[in-house]
């Protein structure tokens, strides 16, 4: 399932953090801190703080996602069994048992949609704190500004996309099967 790192429980799911994970962290958030030095020309200290809470919000949003998909998918009856976070980028993925019977469209579509919907409310959480850093700007703005767009261009609006991979191939499919196109 996992060659992760069992890192704890939320909602009854385990979440594992993989050996990516760690490394991805230090290599984003230097890469945040670098970009802010010199493309957004901050100075190092705040940049590095900045990239770091940068690589932080990053981490927390792909992990709520996938809790909003725990949530939906326990609602529907057929719950996941963990969370992984891992990869260079701190991609998280969805865990479900691997011998799950065919299961009616319906269900497919509410287990995508939960992660989009709690993406979209971080995004909707975090519009107001940006707009009202941006008069000071710096860092926490820079931040702020990145995780509303982050969530709400990324995690939210890929639902509707197919990519083979994401929530909007899991959507788009079950629409397909649904509508016979
Ligand atoms: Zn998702």
């Amino acid at each position: 399932m996992t060659n992760g790192i069992r890192a704890g429980r939320v909602l009854g799911v385990p979440v594992f953090l993989e050996r990516g994970f760690f490394i991805g962290f230090v290599l984003f958030s230097a890469a945040f801190a670098w970009f802010g030095a010199t493309t957004l020309g901050l100075p190092p200290g705040e940049a590095i703080v900045g990239g770091l809470a940068a690589e932080t919000l990053l981490w927390l949003s792909e992990f709520l996602h996938n809790v909003g998909h725990a949530i939906a998918a326990r609602r529907t009856g057929w719950p996941m069994i963990g969370i992984s976070l891992g990869l260079m980028l701190a991609l998280g993925r969805s865990i479900y048992p691997a011998d799950e019977p065919a299961l009616p469209s319906g269900v497919h579509v509410r287990r995508a949609l939960g992660g989009p919907l709690v993406s979209l409310l971080i995004a909707a959480l975090l519009l107001p704190v940006a707009l009202a850093l941006r008069p000071t700007g710096g860092a926490p703005f820079y931040v702020a500004a990145f995780g509303a767009g982050l969530n709400f261009f990324v995690y939210t609006l890929q639902a509707l996309v197919p990519l083979g991979f994401n929530d909007g191939a899991v959507i788009w499919r079950a629409v397909r099967e649904r509508f016979r196109i």
